[in-house]
């Protein structure tokens, strides 16, 4: 099985998960009882009535030590997820599992097929060639999904304030009160522009997970990268099909750690794919800097390159590897 069919698994089990933890009350805020719900418990700071009305030290201390543990200690917990995740992983969780990244490859594939470019506004010189011979049944998906998906992720979401069973009633019924609706309206607002216009550049710049990962996954020495192979690199056609496969707009030949790249893999198979099986240029890798040091590599290369090839391939390496 190929990377990207694992990749489309893990991102609809990941779709799944959001769209089903509401529901199954695994995480959720119950604006009724105004409390946290996490794994069917009602999470509460777990302080009894009118605490405060006892002002002597000992209370203070009760007060104080449960608000570390019940409010601190379980936020600085969860902040905590993705800075780790990057160290170790890099961008991996963008890639493989963020229900809005996939949402942004769905809409970049509908503008690849309609348009023959993954943006609305600009062609890019990554962009995958040209669209489709029968646009009809893509465009018809794209509108679509550009008003249906919005819409059922803004009453999905919705149900993480407000009870999901109240939510799809009052959908189910078309009679909203003024908060639901305001949730489904606001969400589906900010949906929309995201995956229209927005897209990737939200992942770049925008997202804190994403940063986080980007932050700490460029300062580790251990974090997940895409490394390029320089002895393999010898045999490139220089078809660019890595480069159109990547919706980040990285470069993955060039030798080099990029911040943007989400670890999706995808150049990994469109290499295997031009080379053959195992041929590929790239490989998962956990490292910081290049593979081998730069002479040693380019001797490596002259090695196994042609002559005419040889000091164009080695100048290459010698450029880009940092
Ligand atoms: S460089 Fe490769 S792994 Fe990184 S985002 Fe682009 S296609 Fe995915
Ligand atoms: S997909 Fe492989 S062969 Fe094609 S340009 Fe990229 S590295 Fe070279």
């Amino acid at each position: 099985m190929q990377i990207s069919t694992y990749r489309r698994a893990t991102q609809i089990f990941f779709i799944l998960l959001i769209i089903g933890a509401p529901f199954l009350d695994i995480l959720r805020i119950d604006s009724d009882t105004r409390s946290l719900i996490v794994f069917g418990k009602e999470w509460s700071i777990g302080l009894e009535e009118g605490f405060y009305l006892n002002q002597s030290f000992e209370n203070a201390s009760h007060v104080a030590w449960r608000f570390f543990l019940k409010a601190v200690l379980p936020w600085i917990t969860v902040l905590s997820i993705f800075p780790i995740l990057g160290a170790l992983t890099g961008r991996f969780f963008c890639g493989w599992f963020c229900p809005e990244g996939a949402l942004f490859e769905l809409f970049d594939f509908f503008t690849m097929k309609i348009f023959g470019r993954r943006s609305l506004f600009t062609k890019k010189p990554n962009d995958p060639g040209a669209p489709a011979e029968k646009r009809l049944p893509y465009i018809i998906l794209a509108l679509f999904s550009m008003i249906a998906i919005p819409l059922f992720m803004g009453v999905v979401l919705t149900g993480y304030f407000v009870n999901p069973r109240t939510v799809w009633t009052q959908v189910l019924n078309r009679e909203f009160t003024f908060g639901v609706k305001a949730g489904i309206i606001g969400v589906s607002i900010y949906m929309f522009i995201s995956a229209m216009i927005v897209r990737h550049t939200l992942c770049k710049y925008v997202c804190g997970a994403g940063l986080m990962q980007m932050l700490f996954g460029w300062a580790s020495p251990v974090s997940l990268r895409i490394k390029t192979d320089v002895v393999k690199l010898g045999a490139c056609t220089d078809c660019k099909k890595c480069e159109k496969v990547c919706f980040m707009n990285v470069k993955p030949r060039l030798l080099r750690k990029d911040i943007n790249c989400v670890n999706c893999g995808e150049c990994i198979t469109a290499c295997n794919k031009e080379l053959g099986k195992n041929r590929g240029v790239f490989s998962f890798a956990q490292s910081r800097s290049c593979v081998l040091p730069v002479k040693e590599a380019v001797k490596k290369q002259d090695d196994v390159l042609p002559d005419h090839e040889k000091s164009l391939k080695g100048e290459y390496y010698e450029k880009t590897c940092h």
